[in-house]
């Protein structure tokens, strides 16, 4: 397939030239042709306006047909083969292997998502049918379910090129509810972009669907990305990367002249308390795992462990001794982009220079994109007084936090900010003994982990990958799992309408066999 370095607007390409950006292979440094056109404002109107158009059509789509849709997706997709392979891996310095299992999960997701809109329930339907009898005055009858949104816009990350990019999450669960998706291109894979927007553009033409079910633009986040974001006909945004970033379109989305939902994944240090017994008997596999956690991706996940607690003692020198160890001989990697390799330097280099931090371990930077671990140590009542040592550094480094006693561990828990996850190591005897350190966890994080590691997100119904804020926007949601098709639909009632005017899921008759809530009972 060749790649035309285009905007993909409906069924046409962009044709501005207000500038341009190339892939870049951060392992080798070699720019990668073609270039990439940014779209025009004119373009970004356009796209909008095809969005809202074929709003019409596939919101009303049945959700066999749409199944048939992301399904169509993910075998255009898997048609692209080594082609996809190939140029996701040059331009994200992501191992192939990592590339191949991340198209895999990238297909099952959309596949995930097609089963559950084919089955239906998902649309909560409730009936309370009328009673004229009813005294003093008659009940109507009400019927609801939850209904898309319009049209949603879609940051493509900078670390997972496939699954959440053009047809990842966000894509995937928008359109699963019935709403056209305007993609935001991530300059970190124009290509991969491309490829994967053309698959989805194809499914768009090959179900016979309206081509502004989906459009995918190049250009910058603060002309292209705000401007969408700001677009009258857009309806709801998500999107996953920096704080600064997030906040900046969540504000620009909050302050319109009509509000929108806008979900932003940002910023995460992932903690992971090990509890005394467990430190005690299991330091080298403890060692070894949270090696394995931190070094993972080159530590560009935002469920990487960023904060480890230890209780003081000779068992937290032990582990920090046996994991600087184990991070100094970790295999060399390469970071996204240049940007997020010099943030990762920077960082680290802030870190080094804060009151009572001492470097457990620092190799030298690799040249380039590369990326070299790093391990810190902090006692807790530093941490306490230093807001910036609990911020997210996005790459191979962790800080373990000393604590005298389960007072002073409770109250570095309840320093932090909002977290997607929190883990516990302890033995079952100490998890029964801590409810107060559980609790005070569950209010930071939206995944709470027992003798795990915090990387690693299953693509599943129960997963939330979500939190309270920075961690997220809007903690109620989450970007992972079946549920995130909620993010992007509201609820519609629907009274005293007679049954041939109702959705096919509110008719009685239930022909399409899903569970309803009907009169507080749940049945199909
Ligand atoms: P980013 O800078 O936030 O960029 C993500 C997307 O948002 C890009 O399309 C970008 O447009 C756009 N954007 C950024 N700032 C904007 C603004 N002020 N207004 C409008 N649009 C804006 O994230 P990144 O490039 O992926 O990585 C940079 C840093 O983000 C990393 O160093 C890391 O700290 C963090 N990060 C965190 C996570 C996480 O899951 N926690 C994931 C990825 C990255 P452009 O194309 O113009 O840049």
């Amino acid at each position: 397939m060749e790649l035309t370095g285009r905007s993909i607007i409906g069924f046409k390409r962009g044709e501005s030239n207000v500038g341009s950006l190339q892939g870049f292979n951060p392992a080798t440094g070699e720019k990668l042709e073609p270039s990439y056109h940014f779209a025009s404002t004119a373009e970004v109107d356009a796209a909008a306006q095809l969005a809202a158009q074929a709003f019409s059509s596939f919101s009303q789509t049945s959700g066999t047909q749409r199944a048939r849709f992301l399904r169509r997706i993910a075998e255009n997709i898997e048609a692209l083969g080594d082609t996809l392979i190939t140029r996701a891996t040059q331009e994200s310095g992501l191992a192939e292997g990592r590339i191949r299992t991340e198209t895999g999960r990238t297909c099952a997701q959309l596949r995930l998502f097609a089963n559950l809109i084919e089955e239906g329930s998902w649309v909560d339907a409730r009936i309370d049918h009328a009673d004229p009898n009813r005294a003093p005055v008659p009940k109507p009858d009400v019927r609801s379910m939850l209904r898309p949104l319009g049209p949603v816009v879609v940051f493509g990350a900078s670390n997972f090129p496939l699954a959440f990019s053009v047809a990842g999450g966000d894509t995937a669960s928008a359109f699963a509810a019935g709403n056209p998706v305007i993609v935001k291109a991530h300059h970190a894979h124009p290509g991969t972009s491309e490829l994967v927007g053309l698959a989805v553009s194809n499914a768009v033409r090959e179900g016979e669907l309206h081509e502004g079910v989906f459009s995918m633009l190049y250009g910058s986040g603060n002309e292209i990305g705000v401007a969408l974001v700001k677009h009258p006909l857009i309806k709801a945004g998500g999107f996953t990367g920096s704080r600064s970033g997030g906040r900046a379109l969540f504000d620009a989305a909050s302050s319109r002249p009509e509000p929108i939902p806008f979900y932003a994944e940002m910023s995460s240090v992932n903690p992971v308390v090990i509890l005394p017994e467990a430190l005690r008997t299991r330091t080298e596999q403890l060692a070894t795992g949270m090696q394995g956690s931190v070094t993972l991706g080159a530590g560009q996940f935002c469920t990487n462990p960023g904060l480890v607690f230890l209780q003081a003692g000779p068992e937290a020198d032990a582990f920090a001794t046996r994991l600087g160890e184990l991070l100094s001989g970790s295999a060399e990697q390469t970071m996204l982009t240049s940007g997020i390799r010099s943030s990762y330097q920077n960082g680290v280099s802030t870190r080094f220079e804060q009151t009572g931090v001492v470097t457990v371990m620092k190799k030298t930077a690799e040249a380039g994109c590369g990326a070299a671990p790093a391990l810190f140590k902090v006692e807790a009542a530093n941490f306490l007084t230093n807001a910036s040592l609990s911020e997210e550094i996005f790459g191979p480094t962790t800080l373990i936090v000393t604590y005298a006693d389960r007072e002073e561990l409770l109250q570095l828990v309840h320093s932090l900010e909002g977290q997607l996850t929190a883990t516990i190591h302890g033995t079952d005897e100490e998890l029964s003994t801590n409810h107060d350190l559980i609790n005070a966890l569950e209010q930071k994080a939206g995944r709470l982990l027992f003798n795990g590691y915090p990387t690693g997100v299953e693509v599943c119904h129960a997963m939330v990958h979500g939190g309270p804020y920075p961690a997220t926007s809007d903690g109620r949601s989450t970007s992972v799992g079946t549920r995130a098709i909620f993010r992007f639909t509201r609820q519609v009632c629907y009274q005293s309408f007679p049954d041939a005017a109702l959705p096919d899921e509110l008719k009685e008759e239930n022909s399409l066999g899903i569970w309803r809530l009907v009169d507080g009972e749940l049945k199909k």
